[in-house]
């Protein structure tokens, strides 16, 4: 088997969310990672429905998002991501919120970066 990794980009992800493509995006994500791809799901469970925009269900490894308009937002794409990549980890750990939003901001500053080096 080979142990090759898809190439994998940082910008690349953020654009293919901020372009809707957000099963994709997980796509790569979960095989550079070499975990399973997420579900995405419109919807928030009935406890969480009208106070946060995204949260992850361990169980059904679901990434639940407050409305359609969120499919397209990297930064709840990849926080709810982080917790299904500590959850694989850790089936007793989601992780804290403090590192899902520091992994999903190195999403953005990278995209930033690049995004920075294209305009003149
Ligand atoms: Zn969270």
């Amino acid at each position: 088997m080979s142990s090759e990794v898809t190439p994998f980009s940082k910008p690349l992800i953020v654009w293919l969310i901020l372009n809707q493509r957000t099963e994709e995006a997980l796509t790569l994500l979960a095989t550079q990672y070499r975990v399973n791809v997420p579900r995405l799901k419109v919807g928030l469970p009935k406890r969480h429905r009208k106070k946060v925009l995204g949260c992850y269900q361990s169980k059904s490894e679901t990434i639940a998002i407050f409305n359609s308009e969120i499919i397209g937002n990297p930064f709840v794409i990849l926080h709810e991501f982080y917790h299904h990549l500590r959850t694989t980890m850790d089936k007793q750990h989601k992780g804290t919120e403090k590192n899902a939003d520091k992994f999903a901001a190195e999403f953005l500053n990278e995209y930033n970066r690049a995004i920075k080096n294209l305009v003149r």
